[in-house]
C-alpha cells in the first residue's frame, strides 16, 4: 500500500463507490483466502478484500485505486498453482466470485457470454440441457475470467484448442476504470487488432476481465475412453507422439507415469495397474469413434503397450476422469507435507520423449521423488512433487529440477508454461524465453498501466525496478 494511504479512507471510499461497505472486507479470515496459493511462495496479506457485482462497481474500484495508486490483484476462484494471486504488495484483492451470473446462451450460435466469476462446471450445467458444452476442463473448477487470465487448457485441448480459441469477445475494466470490449459475438473477425488475444493470458497484469463470450461445442453422441499401459515411460512417451503423429482423431492424451499411477490408485482406490499409462478418449459418431480407437490401439501395441482397456460405461469414465483430474490432490497425498512444485512445460509433440527422459533423468540425479502426468497431445507435461521450502537444501533442489526441465524443454522448441502462466516463479524463465520481446512488453504495460497498479510483481517487472507508482 503507498505510503501515506489512510485505511479506513480507503475503505469508505470503495464502500460508497459500489454501495455496499460489507463487500468491502477487512477482515481476518478473509483476507488470509486471498493471500496464498499451492505454491511454495510464501503468503501475503491483501490490505482489502473487495467483491464487486457489476461492470460499473470493478470500474468504480480501479478509478480510485488508480488515482491511489493502490495495487489491486484480481482474483477468480484461486486454483492458480505459481503465486499469481498472492497480492505481492497489498493492496486491494479483488475477487470476482460475485460476477456469476450466465448473461446469454445461444444454442443457435454454439456461444454464451458469461460474467467472469462464473465456474466452468456452472456453464456446462447451463449448456448440457441444450446438448451444448464448454471443453477447456482444467482440474480444478476454476472461473472462466481466470481461465481466460491464464489461457488456461486441459484435457481436451488436443482437440478443441486453449482459452485463446474460444474466446470470442471480452470486456475489460482497464486500470484507468474505462471499458472497453474486445471482439464479439461472431466465429471470426479481421477487424484490427487482436487485443482480445492479449487480455488473454495476461493474468490480471493489464486490467480486469469483467464478462466473456465464448464458444460452445456439441455434446458428441458416442464417446469411448481407453487406458493404454505400458512397461516404461519411455514406451508411453512414444506411444503418445506416434498417435498425434499419424492424425489420429483423439479427444484426450493424457499422459501418467508409475508413480502418478500409485497415487491415484490410493487416493481413488481404483486398483489400477501401476505402470505408466496414457489416459485416451474417442468421441464422435459410434462408427467413427470405434474405428479411431482401433487404429489408436494399433499404434500404441507398436510401441509395446500391454494392455488396452476400452471404457464406454458413463459412469466408469466420469470416475476415470476425476481421477485423472484429482491427481495433483492425490500426489499431494502420497507425498504427504511441504509446498508443491508443478513444472509446466511444453514442447513440440516430435521432442517429448526426449524432454520426458531427462526430465526423469534429472530427478533421479536429484534425488527428488517425482510423478510425472501431463496433457501429452499437446507436449505439455508436468513434474510434480512436494518439499519443504524453508529447508534450503530442499528448496535448492527443486530449483535446480525446475531450471533443468525449463532449460531441456527450450532446447527442444518448447515454452516454460503450456498453461499455468508465469506468475511470481517463472518471471526468470520468461525473461530467457522471450527476453528480446520483453521492452515491448514492458512497453504495452506501460500503456494500459502506466501506474503498474495491476497484480504488481506478476509476469514482468518494471525497468527500472523501482518505476514510481
Ligand atoms: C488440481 C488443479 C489442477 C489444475 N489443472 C490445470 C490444468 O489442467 N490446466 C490449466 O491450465 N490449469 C490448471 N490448474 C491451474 C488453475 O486451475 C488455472 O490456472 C485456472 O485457469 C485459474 O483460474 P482461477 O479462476 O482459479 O484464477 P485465479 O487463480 O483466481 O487467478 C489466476 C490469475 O488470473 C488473474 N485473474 C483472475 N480472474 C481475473 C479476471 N476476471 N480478470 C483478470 N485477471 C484475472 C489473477 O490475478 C491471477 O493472476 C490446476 C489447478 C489445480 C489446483
Amino acid at each position: 500500500m503507498p505510503a501515506g494511504t489512510s485505511m479506513s479512507g480507503l475503505r469508505r471510499e470503495l464502500s460508497d463507490a459500489i454501495g455496499d461497505p460489507d463487500r468491502v472486507s477487512e477482515g481476518d479470515s478473509i483476507r488470509v483466502l486471498h493471500s496464498a496459493d499451492l505454491s511454495p511462495n510464501p503468503p501475503r496479506l491483501p490490505d482489502l478484500v473487495v467483491f464487486p457485482t457489476s461492470i460499473e462497481e470493478i470500474s468504480a474500484v480501479l478509478a480510485i485505486a488508480s488515482e491511489q495508486r493502490v495495487p489491486v490483484t484480481p482474483f477468480g476462484a484461486g486454483t492458480s498453482t505459481d503465486g499469481h494471486i498472492i497480492p505481492l504488495e497489498g493492496g486491494i484483492s479483488l475477487d470476482l466470485s460475485g460476477m456469476d451470473r450466465i448473461l446469454a446462451l445461444r444454442s443457435e450460435d454454439h456461444t454464451a457470454t458469461v460474467e467472469a466469476g462464473v465456474l466452468r462446471e456452472s456453464l456446462n450445467r447451463a449448456a448440457g440441457p441444450q446438448g451444448l458444452f464448454f471443453p477447456v476442463d482444467p482440474g480444478a473448477d476454476a472461473s472462466l475470467g481466470g481461465m481466460a487470465a491464464t489461457n488456461a487448457s486441459g484435457t481436451t485441448t488436443v482437440r478443441y484448442g486453449a482459452m485463446r480459441q474460444q474466446v470470442l469477445g471480452l470486456t475489460v475494466v482497464l486500470p484507468s476504470g474505462e471499458v472497453v470490449r474486445t471482439g464479439g459475438r461472431a466465429m471470426k473477425s479481421s477487424s484490427g487488432y487482436e487485443l482480445g488475444g492479449l487480455f488473454v493470458g495476461s493474468e490480471g497484469t493489464l486490467g480486469v476481465i469483467a464478462e466473456l463470450t465464448l464458444r460452445l461445442y456439441a455434446i458428441p453422441e458416442h464417446v469411448i475412453a481407453a487406458q493404454a499401459f505400458f512397461a516404461d515411460l519411455d514406451s508411453a512417451c512414444e506411444a503418445a507422439r506416434a498417435l498425434v503423429a499419424v492424425g489420429a482423431s483423439v479427444n484426450r492424451v493424457e499422459l501418467l507415469d508409475g508413480e502418478s499411477m500409485r497415487a491415484i490408485n490410493n487416493f481413488k482406490q481404483l486398483g489400477l495397474p501401476e505402470s505408466p499409462c496414457l489416459f485416451l478418449e474417442f468421441a464422435g459418431s459410434p462408427a467413427a469413434t470405434e474405428e479411431d480407437a482401433a487404429l489408436a490401439r494399433e499404434v500404441v501395441e507398436e510401441y509395446g503397450c500391454s494392455e488396452f482397456a476400452v471404457e464406454t460405461d458413463h459412469t466408469a469414465r466420469v470416475r476415470l476422469w476425476q481421477a485423472r483430474h484429482d491427481i495433483t490432490f492425490a500426489i499431494a497425498e502420497a507425498q504427504k507435507g511441504g509446498r508443491l512444485q508443478a513444472t509446466d512445460v511444453c514442447v513440440p509433440i516430435s521432442e517429448l520423449p526426449r524432454a520426458i527422459r531427462a526430465a526423469r533423468e534429472t530427478a533421479d540425479r536429484l534425488e527428488i521423488d517425482v510423478a510425472i502426468v501431463g496433457h501429452v497431445g499437446d507436449g505439455n507435461y508436468h513434474v510434480v512433487h512436494l518439499f519443504d521450502a524453508d529447508d534450503p537444501e530442499q528448496a535448492r533442489r527443486a530449483k535446480v529440477l525446475k531450471t533443468e526441465i525449463f532449460e531441456e524443454a527450450l532446447a527442444c522448441g518448447g515454452t516454460c508454461s503450456g498453461e499455468h502462466g508465469i506468475g511470481i516463479g517463472k518471471i526468470d524463465e520468461l525473461a530467457v524465453e522471450h527476453g528480446d520481446l520483453l521492452p515491448l512488453m514492458r512497453g504495452i504495460k506501460q500503456v494500459i498501466d502506466p501506474n503498474w497498479i495491476m497484480n504488481p510483481g506478476k509476469v514482468l517487472l518494471p525497468d527500472p525496478p523501482d518505476h514510481p507508482r
